[in-house]
């Protein structure tokens, strides 16, 4: 067993003590090839089983430590204590970090797409018309396609590390009107346009200027409603 290894396994228990009493179930660490920054924490069978994405693995052993932290706080369902959270976002907004989570998003995602033409919509159509109707055909982007799997909880996505809009296949159906993918579109292209800012001290994608283009639709509110029922039907909670 690495250094590294015995160290996270002990903070484990530490953590773990803190929340329940008795010996700590056994855990088994893996460094996981996740498409992004994504670190889990499961139990199953008695084991906990700890996937740390793999970008960190040559992380210092403290941002380690710290995401270890978080996921046990997010275990027992409480909030992790803000020095943690402070530790892991400023090791993971350093520069060359972000570069390779861009690198690796860049290679890994391209397996999750499928193209744009689905069963009953194609979206290179639809973007094309949003595209002329909404932005005067001034947006481009380098991929469309809908997502290889249902997302119970994204209608769509835009990947800046790849220029991707990628939709939520479980729209691809008969039931869904085109209006639902024509604003979910609309969403996802002006993230293109409008990328990320800083708003209160927080990088934000949906900052202020974004709600107010994003209000330009015309029939937003029932368009949404609308996403919601269609995702509700498919069984699944909505974020956008
Ligand atoms: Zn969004």
């Amino acid at each position: 067993m690495t250094d590294r290894v015995f160290h996270l396994k002990k903070s484990f228990s530490l953590n773990y003590s803190a929340f329940r009493k008795g010996t700590p179930p056994p855990l088994r660490l893996q460094f996981y090839p996740y498409r992004g920054l994504s670190h889990t924490l499961r139990v199953r069978e008695g084991v906990v089983h700890l996937r740390i994405s793999d970008v960190l693995t040559s992380a210092p052993l403290e941002v380690l430590e710290a995401v270890l932290g978080i996921l046990v706080y997010r275990l027992f369902c409480r909030k992790a204590p803000s020095e943690l959270l402070q530790l892991y976002s400023t090791y993971i907004r350093q520069p060359d970090v972000q570069q390779q989570l861009w690198e690796l998003r860049r290679q890994r995602a391209r397996k999750f797409l499928t193209g744009s033409r689905g069963h009953t919509y194609d979206l290179a159509k639809i973007f094309d018309e949003v595209n002329r109707k909404h932005f005067g055909s001034s947006v481009q982007v380098s991929c469309l396609s809908w997502s290889r799997r249902g997302s119970r909880t994204v209608l769509g996505h835009y990947d800046d590390a790849q220029g991707a809009i990628v939709i939520n296949r479980l729209l691809d159906r008969p039931g869904v009107p085109p209006i639902v993918i024509e604003y979910v579109l609309f969403h996802e292209m002006l993230h293109s346009l409008m990328g990320e800012k800083v708003q209160n001290g927080r990088r934000c994608v949906h900052h202020k200027s974004f709600r107010d283009a994003e209000r330009r639709f015309p029939g937003r509110l029932g368009a949404l409603r609308l996403a919601r029922l269609c995702l509700a039907q498919a069984g699944a909670r909505f974020t956008l």
